[in-house]
């Protein structure tokens, strides 16, 4: 008689894509620890890894410039898996720096798994932030331009090229009046007619921009590249929308 579990489980190798990011500490040599400590996972190997690029940082916890990476991996993982393995080497990495609640030494986030798509309350593939910022997306072009983005069927290098227009191109066709105002202000007092130009809230407008913010539910089969859902943001896009330009607008410098 035959028993199941003498039969060998076939694993498949995936491949996948992670950012590494931080600004705290010796950034470099955390960001080697970080490819070396994962690439020790018995079940993952760090096939090439992008240069180091020096980003500014984004967000109010305003610190020093940060340094960003992407590698490619294989793995034979499942993406929740793949997704552990990363904060297993953040905690590794932050424990012996002895950082409490301070900013991380090193940030691991799961970009893509084998052009597949996933959403659960812990893991969002293609990673949601992934397509507008720049110091994602440079380091990825490096080693992996032709990869496609499976929600929006452009590869990364196409992308990349979105962003690089210049006035970047934001419209928000379904925002009331009164928030378009204050989201406009706020637009003006930060970034030059060069950097930024808001489309007139028409149709052809929101499909011609870059980015567009839309009010409601995420639809997850109309995603297309540049919706900017604020259901799916952790702040109202009054605060949000400046941390994106900023993501979009800064050009990474590679460190050598
Ligand atoms: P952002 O995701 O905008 O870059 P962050 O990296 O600072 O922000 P974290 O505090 O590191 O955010 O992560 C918050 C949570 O995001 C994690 O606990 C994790 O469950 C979840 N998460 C969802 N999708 C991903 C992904 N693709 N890669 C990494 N973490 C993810
Ligand atoms: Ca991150
Ligand atoms: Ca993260």
């Amino acid at each position: 008689m035959e028993h199941q579990s003498d039969v060998p489980s076939v694993e498949t190798t995936k491949s996948g894509l992670i950012a590494l990011g931080g600004n705290l500490g010796q950034s470099e040599e955390l960001l080697q620890d970080a490819i070396r400590s994962l690439n020790s996972h018995p079940r993952l190997s760090v096939q090439q890894c992008s240069s180091f690029y020096s980003t500014v940082p984004i967000g109010s916890n305003a610190g020093d410039r940060y340094i960003n990476a992407a590698c490619v991996f294989s793995t034979t993982l499942p993406p929740q898996g793949v997704l552990e393995a990363c904060q297993a080497v953040e905690n590794q990495l932050g424990r012996t720096r002895e950082i409490h609640w301070g900013p991380r030494t090193v940030d691991l986030d799961l970009i893509t798994y084998a052009g597949q798509i996933i959403s659960t309350a812990v893991l969002k593939v293609p990673h949601p932030a992934c397509w507008y910022r720049r110091f994602v997306l440079d380091p990825v072009c490096e080693i992996a331009t032709e990869v496609v983005h499976p929600q929006f069927q452009l590869t990364f290098g196409e992308l990349r090229n979105r962003i690089l227009q210049r006035p970047l191109s934001i419209s928000y066709a379904t925002l009331e009046k009164t928030r378009q105002e204050r989201i406009q202000e706020r637009i003006r007092a930060h970034f030059s007619s060069g950097q930024v130009q808001v489309l007139n809230g028409n149709i052809s407008a929101t499909e011609s921009a870059v980015i567009q913010l839309l009010t409601g539910e995420l639809p997850p089969d109309h995603l297309t590249p540049g919706s900017l859902y604020e259901s799916t943001l952790p702040r109202p896009f009054e605060d949000a929308i400046l941390d994106v330009l900023r993501a979009a607008l800064d050009e990474p410098e590679v460190n050598h």
